[in-house]
């Protein structure tokens, strides 16, 4: 991986939608790095349901006072990604033990094929709860998501 002095480190996710929950992480992680990218991942097979640059341009807005956090997206495999941006690292979030068994697998893989260390925070337990599939599903069927999506959908 690229060594340099500022210390990069990757969110990869689909974020369709960006919650409250994916906002609290990036906030706590923020100090530890000196820069963090959001990073949309875009599925060729998978249609998103909020539009990319909607997306985009929702979480830009939400960290528009935090220099350190950039938002991209990207397609083909994260820890190539991880490696163009120079990244020390791949950062997600655990909720539960079913979120446990399915990281250490991806993330056991990203270090056979990169030698990509993924750091791990724990969900705030106020957002344990809180996925993008039940957020499409309110939206879906007219409910109202203010209380989960920090920027308006
Ligand atoms: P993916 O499709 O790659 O799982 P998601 O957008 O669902 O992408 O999630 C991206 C990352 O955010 C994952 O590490 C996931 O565990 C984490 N995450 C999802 N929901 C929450 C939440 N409510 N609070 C904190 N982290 C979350």
């Amino acid at each position: 991986m690229t060594q340099s002095t500022k210390r990069t480190v990757i969110f990869p996710g689909s974020f369709d939608p960006f919650t409250r929950g994916h906002h609290d992480l990036v906030k706590r992680a923020v100090p530890f790095f000196d820069e963090l990218i959001i990073a949309i991942g875009q599925n060729s097979t998978k249609q998103r349901y909020f539009p990319l640059d909607a997306t985009v341009a929702g979480i830009t807005a939400v960290f528009k006072d935090e220099p350190k956090v950039k938002v991209q997206s990207y397609t083909g495999l994260t820890v190539h990604f991880a490696r163009e941006v120079g990244a020390v690292a791949i950062l997600r979030g655990l909720r539960n033990t079913i979120d446990f068994e399915y990281e250490k697998s991806v993330a056991e893989s990203n270090r056979l094929l990169e030698n990509t260390e993924t750091l791990f925070l724990f969900t705030t337990p106020q957002y344990a709860g809180m996925s993008s599939t039940i957020v499409r599903e309110i939206h879906k069927n007219g409910g109202d998501v203010t209380a989960f999506v920090p920027y308006p959908v």
